[in-house]
């Protein structure tokens, strides 16, 4: 089964509890305005990959001490066949690895999925697509209802656990506010994404508060790296 990637990353560790293997899937139909993402909305504008190697990846980041896996978007729902592959493969990995419950609170790892859909949207194929997920941030990104709860984007956004293991983990973080760095700043150098080779990157990963953005963009000038593009602008 072939999936189309728009990136990986590891330790992810602003998205989710603990450190993380993030993994973003391409394209995005929803056309949020304000969207941080806007690089991943075209459909083939990724890059084609077996779900196995996110799979691979997956191992490889569980031996690491890997505490969870984030997949986002993109729109990770309109790859459903795919999703479902993916998660239930992770949750195969997860419960036959041998550090199984290393995390720091005990737990086994968990499997978080963003979508910019509601539940009520979902159709049967979509919903099946999240059988495995231990819990699921859902909801459009509305700019204009801030939030500062952790890990979502805007006050319409819900955290919802779905699993025993989702509702323990994810309890303490449903309605906390961020109280740490909600962006993490990832150079990539050229051809070294697992994403289609290109010119050195500058990747933000988390969910910014407003303002955040800028306020990097600033940070990174003064330190010499002037963006060429950004994600989220038009
Ligand atoms: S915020 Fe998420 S759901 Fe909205 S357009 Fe961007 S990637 Fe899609």
């Amino acid at each position: 089964m072939r999936v189309e990637l728009s990136g990986t990353h590891f330790p992810l560790e602003t998205l989710g509890p603990g450190r993380r293997l993030g993994i973003w899937l391409q394209g995005c139909p929803l056309a949020c305005a304000g969207c941080m993402s806007r690089h991943t909305w075209a459909p083939h504008g990724g890059e084609p990959v077996d779900v196995e190697t996110l799979l691979d990846l997956w191992r490889a980041a569980l031996a690491d001490g890997a505490e969870g896996l984030t997949v986002s978007g993109g729109e990770p729902l309109d790859q459903p066949v795919a999703l479902a592959e993916l998660l239930r493969g992770a949750a195969r990995l997860r419960s036959a690895h041998p550090r199984h419950g290393s995390a720091a609170d005990g737990l086994p790892a968990d499997l978080l999925v963003y979508t910019g859909y509601e539940e009520s949207e979902l159709d049967a194929v979509r919903h099946a697509a999240l059988a495995h997920a231990d819990a699921v941030v859902t909801g459009r990104f509305r700019i204009a209802e801030p939030t500062r709860l952790v890990w979502r984007g805007s006050a319409n956004q819900r955290l919802a656990p779905r699993t025993a293991l989702g509702r323990i983990r994810y309890a303490p973080h449903l309605g906390r506010e961020a109280d740490g760095p909600s962006v993490q700043i990832v150079v990539t150098p050229a051809g070294a994404s697992t994403g289609p080779a290109g010119p050195p990157a500058v990747r933000l990963l988390g969910v910014p508060r407003r303002g955040e953005l800028s306020h990097w963009e600033r940070w990174l000038g003064e330190r010499g790296l002037r963006l060429r593009e950004r994600s989220w602008r038009p």
